[in-house]
């Protein structure tokens, strides 16, 4: 039988230059099994002199790594996608164990990060420069260069899919990467380094983990990392914007949302009721997501069906123990959050949402950051259950009659990450899709995103789109030459 240790990298360290080390303070972070509240791990705790210790040796591989053809480096990738399916039962129990996915949920999350070094390693090629009419006596073209290093910070719902898809294109276009995954979820960064440790030359890929702000924060201000790319909420994105500043460093955000689904008159009840509960990522990350559909706005010729569609959908899920077969939905992640989650429902039943299902720790599971899948009707949209992202299994059911009024509350956030649309004819849900304020929009119900399709969002939700191609040039500057023959 595989034991933990068998499971895990070296207890309490991180990965700096090629070498696995402790932080220099000696401090360690503890991982946490949501499921049960014990501790299964620690992981290094690193500050300002291990992350300046990992910038440097990020530069110290960086020329080399950019002068490497990019064939090779994606060869590299391709190879570490290898190893990851390899090793695909094993990185999910990690993941499940440590974050409380569901095992379903960080299985796909295992096979989608090896999706991702494949892309990443086709689109290798698409790093090019252009040529620009210059008349019979000139020659002006553009060359690409990586910046060399990238300042990677992670958020914990998707923690090995992150540690590789946030890699990916920064090393396949020639830069090291200091790597600053989530304290509550950083087991699977660190198993990512010890895959490719005889991969990667050393300094290629740093992985910092820390306490709360310390590391992300030092990495942030870090007058030597001119490219910072960072997922998170969008409190901490400010922050970061701000820590980059005096540096101008080159800053893409993905960042929170607060994602409408719009049921328009004539859907069917069962099937929104369906897209709204996929759309909530519940058994992929516990509704831990960033492109959760936690505000479902409904027509009103509909509003009642739908909410009893919702409710059988809801307590139709299996709640436990993420690891167990047969299990929906796992615990939140940690017990901050936990508590963060459950102020939000206390907070919507005090302003007078009514709680139609869940909102409560499932019966016999006593320990573990457990809370029933929760609906909230009769949701106004000056509420907080309306306006803040919950981050959580908790949906809110607002009710609209008028288009260009539920328009109104669906862009009436700070957010626009994504949103959907269900039901009424094609033509409608375009001009629904158009009006929304989203960077992505799915219409007819989630489904998944195609490789390659850009992702980020508008207003407050980030800065930049990641996956396609213009994630593979945001690692790149062009230069212009301009050549008088
Ligand atoms: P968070 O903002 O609390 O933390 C994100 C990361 O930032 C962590 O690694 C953390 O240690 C680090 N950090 C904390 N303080 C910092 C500072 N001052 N400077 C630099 N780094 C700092 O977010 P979280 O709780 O880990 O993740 C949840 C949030 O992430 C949600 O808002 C969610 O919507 C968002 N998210 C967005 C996307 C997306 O693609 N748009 C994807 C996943 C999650």
């Amino acid at each position: 039988m595989t034991t933990l240790a068998q499971l895990l990298a070296p207890e309490g360290e991180a990965f700096i230059g090629g070498r696995w080390t402790a932080a220099v303070s000696g401090g360690t972070v503890a991982s946490i099994d949501p499921a049960t509240e014990d501790p299964i791990a620690s992981v290094a705790s690193c500050d300002a002199t291990d992350v300046d210790a990992a910038v440097a040796a990020a530069w110290e591989a960086a020329r080399d790594w950019g002068a490497t053809p990019w064939t090779v480096r994606a060869r590299a990738l391709r190879e570490l996608a290898g190893r990851l399916r390899d090793d695909a039962e094993r990185l999910a129990q990690i993941d499940t164990l440590d974050g409380g996915n569901p095992i379903a949920g960080s299985r796909l999350d295992v096979e989608a990060a090896a999706g991702a070094l494949e892309f990443a390693a086709g689109l290798g090629a698409q790093a090019t420069g252009r040529t620009h009419p210059a008349g019979p006596a000139g020659l002006t073209f553009t060359e690409r260069a990586p910046y060399g290093v990238v300042g990677r910070i992670l958020a914990y719902n998707h923690p090995l899919m992150f540690a590789v898809q946030g890699t990916a294109m920064p090393l396949v276009t020639g830069n090291a990467v200091v790597l600053k995954p989530a304290d509550p979820t950083a087991l699977s960064a660190l198993e990512v380094a010890r895959l490719s440790e005889d991969l990667l030359p050393a300094g290629v890929l740093n992985v910092v983990p820390g306490a709360g702000a310390v590391a992300g924060a030092a990495l942030a201000a870090h007058p030597r990392v001119p490219r910072l790319a960072f997922t998170g909420s969008v409190a901490t994105g400010r922050r970061v914007l701000a820590a980059a500043a005096p540096q101008i460093k080159h800053v893409t955000l993905e960042l929170g949302g607060k994602n409408p689904l719009v049921v328009l008159a004539g859907a069917d009840p069962v099937t929104a009721a369906r897209a709204a509960v996929a759309g909530m990522n519940l058994t992929r990350t516990n509704g831990q997501s960033c492109q959760s559909t936690s505000r479902v706005l409904a027509h009103e010729s509909i509003r009642r069906d739908l909410q009893d569609a919702l409710v059988a959908e809801l307590e139709h899920l299996v709640v436990g123990p993420p690891a167990e077969t047969g299990v929906d939905v796992g615990p939140l992640a940690f017990r901050e959050h936990y508590d963060r989650v459950c102020g939000h429902v206390a907070r919507a039943e005090d302003e007078g949402a009514t709680l139609v299902t869940g909102g409560r720790r499932p019966t016999g599971l006593d320990r573990g950051f457990y809370l029933q899948p929760t609906l909230f009707a009769d949701v106004d949209p000056a509420m907080a259950i309306a306006r803040e992202e919950v981050f959580g299994p908790v949906l809110a059911l607002l009710e609209w009659t008028d288009t260009d009024d539920m328009l109104a509350v669906a862009n009436g956030t700070e957010y626009g990450l994504t949103a959907n649309v269900v039901g009424g004819d094609l033509q409608e849900a375009l001009r629904v899709a158009r009006a929304v304020d989203a960077g992505m929009v799915w219409v007819n119900g989630p489904s998944p995103r195609p490789p390659g399709a850009p992702f980020g969002g508008v207003k407050a939700s980030g800065i930049g789109r990641e996956h396609g191609e213009e994630e593979l040039l945001s690692y790149t500057q062009e230069k212009t030459v301009i050549v008088r023959l």
